[in-house]
């Protein structure tokens, strides 16, 4: 047993504690509270964290564990071999773990590999996050990253695609609802699956007990996806008033991967990314802030989602998102359940890991500092645990 002491405690549903005690069995937590609250074992081994906040491993919604984040990771996962990009996302898995990130959902990669990935994790053989994997997503011939997607253009097209992915073994089903920044020749904000091709791949995924996600930035794509029965909105650049109501009414997340534009245009033409990508993301940069505004005032559900693997979106630096986030608006508290508690419930893992509570997975971030007075503390990673057991 292990009892985690003298250190501020998060647990992930909004409580906080100054001096408190955490005890941890095999790869849960059995106890947490104040220290006169909770039995201690008789026999465990004593971590003295003072100074430090101990809260949930966090939860990355949007990941991409198969791109290298260089200036064009789409043109490099296609040109190189399978043997190199499984090298590539087995790298990613371990530096986002380390950073303290202990569940991923990963939403588009090559050939499968991310399931192997996933799988190789499970196992044991090597280190990483837990993963929710979503193999190729679904987009229209010539659609937003028809380079690694499964292109389909009909609803009988899109149904098989959805039983595709299914036969996998993926996670998750995701599809592309509207152009997006990195493919040259599409627009972010035009449509591209229409509500009917997207409703059956959706029908599908439900059937298997899958949620669905969707790449969506323009106005119309996103509402087609959520009429169409989505789970998350990923990105949302371009959302208005009635599409946050459309979103409150159906209980749909927004994963809005703010820092995936912001490296783009920090690094810009000059770090060699490609001139259509920097174009489309200085043009949406603001319209994104705003939509993330607009939909955290109007209390539709967040998550923590980066897209990591983007140009210069560093795996590892995940937990920049939270500072957008907290620089748009929401309190370091509300980030932080964004990226533990509300993440869980969307990927449907929130009975095993999310929050500290007796029963649950031992996922710990451990930083130094107090995130709760500055949320970049939440990226001096002191320590990290997974199932309990001390990531190195
Ligand atoms: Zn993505």
């Amino acid at each position: 047993m292990k009892v985690f002491q003298n250190m501020k405690l998060i647990d992930g549903t909004g409580k906080s504690w100054e001096q408190a005690v955490l005890v941890v069995e095999g790869d849960k937590v059995v106890a947490l509270g104040k220290p006169g609250e909770v039995t201690l074992p008789a026999k465990a081994e004593v971590i003295d964290l003072a100074g430090k906040t101990l809260l949930p491993g966090l939860i990355d919604a949007h990941v991409h564990l198969c791109f290298e984040p260089g200036p064009d990771p789409v043109t490099t996962l296609v040109a190189e071999s399978e043997a190199t990009t499984a090298l590539t996302a087995a790298r990613n898995a371990a530096v986002t773990l380390r950073s303290g990130v202990t569940t991923i959902r990963d939403l588009g990669g090559k050939n499968f590999i991310d399931l192997d990935i996933r799988d190789a994790i499970a196992k044991g053989k090597i280190p990483g996050p837990r993963m929710l994997a979503g193999g190729q997503f679904i987009c229209m011939t010539g659609g937003h990253g028809w380079q690694m997607g499964y292109e389909v253009d009909s609803p009988a097209e899109a149904r098989k695609a959805a039983r595709v992915q299914l036969k996998q073994g993926v996670d998750v089903v995701k599809i592309m609802a509207t152009g997006g920044v990195m493919t040259a020749g599409v627009e972010p904000g035009s449509p591209q699956l229409t509500e009917e091709e997207m409703r059956a791949a959706i029908i599908e995924a439900h059937k298997g007990g899958r949620k669905t996600a969707t790449h969506a930035q323009g106005t119309t794509g996103i509402q087609n996806a959520i009429r169409a029965g989505i789970d998350s909105v990923e990105h949302g650049i371009f959302l208005d008033e009635k599409t946050v109501e459309m979103m409150l009414e159906r209980d749909v997340y927004l994963s809005a991967t703010l820092v995936a534009p912001h490296w783009i245009v920090e690094y810009g033409r000059e770090a060699g990314i490609p001139d259509h990508a920097v174009a489309k993301s200085e043009m949406v940069m603001e319209h994104h802030f705003n939509s993330f505004e607009l939909a955290y005032r109007s209390g539709v559900k967040i998550v923590m989602g980066t897209d990591a693997g983007t140009p210069f979106n560093i795996h590892g630096k995940n937990s920049f998102e939270l500072k957008l986030m907290v620089d748009r608006g929401m309190s370091p508290m509300e980030a932080i359940i964004a990226a533990t508690k509300t993440g869980s419930e969307l990927l449907g893992v929130d009975k095993e890991v999310g929050t500290l509570e007796p029963g649950k997975k031992a996922d710990l971030l451990v930083v130094d500092g107090d995130p709760l007075k500055d949320i970049n503390n939440i990226a001096n990673v002191y320590q990290v645990y997974k199932d309990g057991i001390l990531v190195d």
